[in-house]
């Protein structure tokens, strides 16, 4: 199974697909992990907060497999915002990765009370310089955070992660992101499992008319709007059909039939409160 790849704004590439690791204890994580390799997944999302970088670091040790086939990404905490500890943080996630780079760094928050995001952003500008972040991007910034970078700093960020599944789609940061080249990752890509989505009877019956399971059809109505999305599971069977999604293809109507589900249903922080 071939993930595409989609091209970032920094000439780096990224697969569209790829597995998180948010709640995965640290104990299951090198095996859940592995699994996933085993499988086929080359593109990993973890964060600091997550508590599993080590175990994910332990996995793609054991998986042999070249580092620069791999995409790890991994994100700065809100208490690490700032010039002063920054790059620290940032040391020690790859100490704990047990890795020489990263493929992409995020800032995980924007922490707007906090006010610190500008001066961060210009700590990750240094570390892609260094070439030990090769991309880097933010998490949960809404337009004007994202105008802000865009007005106060150097390097147009190439990925905004932002919370988004059928019922919280973001049009306008969707749309702001595009129009400045910066890619959207979808992160909570099944609503986290915290509303029924893949029970709605829309979404089954295109699954139904596809042979296809409700998870299945929900990543590749994400994977058609060029998002990038990392679904998580502990479960091999459910790592399995998460990758699952490249033989068959939505509708026009099937798509916009999913797009039409929209609720404003946030599942996940505020981007602007969350601290
Ligand atoms: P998700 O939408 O991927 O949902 C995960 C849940 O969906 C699982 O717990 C499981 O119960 C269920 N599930 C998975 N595969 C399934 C299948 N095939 N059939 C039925 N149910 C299935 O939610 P998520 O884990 O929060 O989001 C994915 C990743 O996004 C995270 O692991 C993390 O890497 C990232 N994330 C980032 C942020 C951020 O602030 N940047 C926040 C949350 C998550």
């Amino acid at each position: 199974m071939t993930v595409p790849l989609i091209r970032l704004n920094d000439g780096a590439s990224i697969p569209q697909l790829g597995l998180g690791v948010f709640r995965v204890d640290a104990g299951e994580t090198e095996r859940v992990v592995s699994e996933a390799l085993e499988i086929g997944y080359r593109h990993i999302d973890t964060a600091k907060i997550y508590g599993n970088e080590e175990e994910v670091g332990r996995a793609i040790a054991a998986s042999g497999i070249p580092r620069d086939e791999l995409y790890i990404t991994t994100k700065l905490y809100n208490d690490d915002q700032g010039r002063a500890t920054a790059r620290d943080a940032f040391e020690r996630s790859l100490d704990r990765l047990d890795l020489e780079r990263v493929d992409l760094y995020l800032i995980h928050w924007p922490c707007p009370a906090r006010d610190l995001y500008v001066e961060t952003w210009r700590v990750l500008e240094q570390l892609q310089q260094s070439g030990r972040a090769t991309s880097i991007g933010v998490s949960n910034f809404l337009e004007a955070h994202l105008q802000r970078l865009l007005d106060e700093t150097d390097v147009v960020p190439a990925i905004d992660q932002i919370e988004l599944h059928p019922y919280h789609q973001q049009p306008s940061v969707t749309a702001f992101a595009r129009a400045h080249g910066i890619a959207i990752e979808s992160w909570g890509p099944l609503g986290q499992g915290k509303y029924p989505l893949l029970e709605l009877p829309e979404i089954v019956s295109i699954a139904r008319a596809h042979g296809k399971s409700p998870a299945q059809v929900v990543l590749r109505w994400h994977i058609q709007q060029g998002t990038i999305v990392f679904p998580k599971s502990t479960r091999r069977e459910r790592l399995v059909e998460n990758f699952d999604v490249f033989d068959f293809e939505l509708s026009v109507e099937e798509q916009a039939a999913i797009t039409g589900l929209e609720r404003g249903g946030r599942v996940g922080g505020d981007p602007n409160t969350a601290s």
